[in-house]
C-alpha cells in the first residue's frame, strides 16, 4: 500500500522504515531537512537499537522515499500523523504541529484517504481534526491509531506491537478505515496480535491513561523508596515481595531517579490540563502528586550527593554515567540524569559526564557540562560518582578497576542497578535508593 508518514523524529523515523520493510510504498515526510538529508542517506538521526538496519533494508528496497516537500504525500492512501505534541507553557499540550501537519496535508488529500494519527493528543483533538478533514475533502475519513512503543525496542514494537487500537469514528466511514488499517498491519495481525476497535475519545484515552498508569506505578515505588529509607528498610525486597502477587507485578516497580523522557511527564502534565478543561480536574488531581514525588527525587540525588561527600559539592569532581532518559537511548528530553548533572555543576562541582549514545543529545541542552568520551575519562580523579542511567556497560563496570580510576570510593547508585556486595567489597561507600 502506498501510505505518507508525516514526522520523522522516534516514532516517524521508525514507523516509515518499518513501513517499507513490511512491503508498503513509503512517503516520509519531515520540515526538518537536515534530519530528511540524513534518513535519505541512511543515517539514523538518533540512536534506536535495529534502527539503522532497518532503514538500510528500506532505502535498498527501493520502496521508502524522504522529503521535505508536503505534495509529494499526494496519491497516499494512508497518511500517518507522527509529529510532535510537546509540552506547552501551560502544561497543557502543544497541538501547533499537529495542525501544522494537517493543514499541509489537506490540499493532498483525494477521495477515500484515511488519515491516521499516531501522536498522543488531548482527548477531543481527533474529533476536532475530523472536521477540518471532511471541511475539505468529505470523502477522507481520520481515525486514531496511538502508539505505544518503547524508545529502545522501538522498531521491535512497531513491527509487532502489544496490541492495535484503532479509533475510528461510527458507521461505513468506520468500517472501511478498519479494512484498510488491518490491511497496512495484515503480517502483525495475522501473527495473532490483539486489535480494539473503539471511538475516536476512547482511542485518545488509552494512551493517554496507559502513560499515566505508568508513571503513577513508578511513582508509587519511588514513594515507598521514600519510606524505606527513614525506616530502615529495602525497597528491592519490597518491590520483589509486592511484585510476586500478579495482580501487581514486578515491572516497573524499580526505585531510582524516576521518568523522564519525552513522553510520560508530559502526558501527565497535559492530561491534568485537559481534565481541568473538561471540568474533572479533580479526577486526575492525584497525577500532581505523581509528578511531585518524580521531581523529588532528583533532588533528593543531589541531597545525597552532598551529604555523601560531607555537606557540599563544591569545588569536587564528580562522574556521572548516564545522561539519556533511559538506556539504549539518546533521548535527552527532560532525563533526570542530564538534570542532577547540571544541578550538581550549578552548586559547584566539576562535573564529568559520560553516557554511550546522548553525549551529542546533552551537549546541545547542556553544553556548560564536560563530557568524557570514554567512561574512563569521567571517572579518572573522580571524587564520586554517580550511576544515573543503567546503561549494560555501566552495570557490568567492575568496582576494582573503577577503584583504581577515581580519587574518592563514593557510589551513588541512582537506579538501584549496580552489585551492592561487590562495590562495598572493593572499599567503596555505596548509597542506593530507599536501602
Ligand atoms: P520528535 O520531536 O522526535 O519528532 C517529531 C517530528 O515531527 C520532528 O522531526 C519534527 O521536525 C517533525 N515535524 C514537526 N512539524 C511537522 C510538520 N508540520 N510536518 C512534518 N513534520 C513535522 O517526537 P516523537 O518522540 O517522535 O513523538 C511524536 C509523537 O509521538 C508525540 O505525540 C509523542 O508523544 C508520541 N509518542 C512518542 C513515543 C516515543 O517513544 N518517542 C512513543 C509513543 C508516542
Amino acid at each position: 500500500m502506498r501510505i505518507s508518514v508525516i514526522g520523522c523524529g522516534y516514532l516517524g523515523a521508525v514507523h516509515a522504515a518499518s513501513m517499507a520493510k513490511l512491503g508498503h510504498e513509503v512517503v516520509a515526510l519531515d520540515v526538518d531537512p537536515d534530519k530528511i538529508g540524513r534518513l535519505a542517506a541512511g543515517d539514523a538521526p538518533f540512536f534506536e537499537p535495529g534502527l539503522p538496519e532497518t532503514l538500510a533494508e528500506a532505502l535498498a528496497s527501493g520502496r521508502i522515499e524522504f522529503t521535505t516537500d508536503p505534495s509529494r504525500v499526494a496519491g497516499a492512501r494512508v497518511h500517518f500523523l507522527a509529529v510532535g505534541t510537546p509540552q506547552g507553557p501551560s502544561g497543557a499540550a502543544d497541538l501547533t504541529y499537529v495542525d501544522a501537519a494537517v493543514t499541509g496535508l489537506l490540499p493532498h488529500l483525494a477521495p477515500g484517504d484515511l488519515v491516521v494519527g499516531k501522536s498522543t493528543v488531548p482527548v477531543g483533538t481527533a474529533a476536532r481534526l475530523a472536521e477540518r478533514v471532511r471541511a475539505v475533502q468529505p470523502e477522507a475519513t481520520l481515525v486514531w491509531n496511538p502508539e505505544f512503543l518503547r524508545e529502545g525496542f522501538a522498531v521491535q514494537d512497531t513491527i509487532t506491537p502489544d496490541r492495535f487500537v484503532y479509533g475510528v469514528p461510527a458507521g461505513e466511514a468506520g468500517q472501511r478505515a478498519v479494512a484498510v488499517l488491518d490491511e497496512v498491519y495484515a503480517r502483525a495481525l495475522a501473527a495473532g496480535i490483539p486489535r480494539l476497535v473503539v471511538d475516536l475519545p476512547t482511542s485518545e484515552l488509552v494512551k493517554i491513561s496507559a502513560n499515566a498508569f505508568l508513571a503513577t506505578k513508578i511513582s508509587f515505588i519511588n514513594a515507598m523508596a521514600e519510606i524505606a529509607e527513614v525506616a530502615g528498610a529495602d525497597v528491592t525486597a519490597l518491590a520483589d515481595a509486592i511484585g510476586h502477587d500478579d495482580r501487581i507485578g514486578r515491572k516497573f516497580l524499580n526505585a531510582g531517579l524516576g521518568f523522564g523522557g519525552g513522553c510520560l511527564p508530559k502526558d501527565i502534565r497535559a492530561f491534568q490540563a485537559r481534565a481541568d478543561e473538561l471540568g474533572v480536574g479533580q479526577s486526575l488531581a492525584f497525577l500532581g502528586e505523581v509528578d511531585a514525588i518524580n521531581l523529588r527525587r532528583r533532588a533528593h540525588v543531589v541531597t545525597l550527593a552532598e551529604e555523601l561527600l560531607g555537606g557540599s559539592v563544591a569545588g569536587r569532581r564528580i562522574a556521572v554515567l548516564g545522561l539519556a532518559f533511559k538506556p539504549n537511548s539518546d533521548d535527552v528530553r527532560d532525563s533526570p540524569a542530564l538534570d542532577i548533572a547540571a544541578r550538581l555543576v550549578e552548586l559547584g562541582a566539576t562535573v564529568a559526564a559520560h553516557d554511550p549514545a546522548a553525549i551529542g543529545t546533552a551537549r546541545r541542552l547542556r553544553p556548560e557540562l564536560e563530557y568524557a568520551d570514554r567512561a574512563e575519562d569521567a571517572l579518572a580523579g573522580a571524587d564520586a560518582v554517580l550511576v544515573l542511567t543503567e546503561w549494560a556497560a555501566y552495570r557490568s563496570l567492575d568496582p576494582q578497576a573503577v577503584a583504581g580510576l577515581a580519587a574518592g570510593r563514593i557510589v551513588l547508585d541512582g537506579r538501584n542497578c549496580l552489585d551492592r556486595d561487590a562495590w562495598t567489597a572493593a572499599g567503596f561507600t555505596y548509597r542506593g535508593m530507599g536501602r
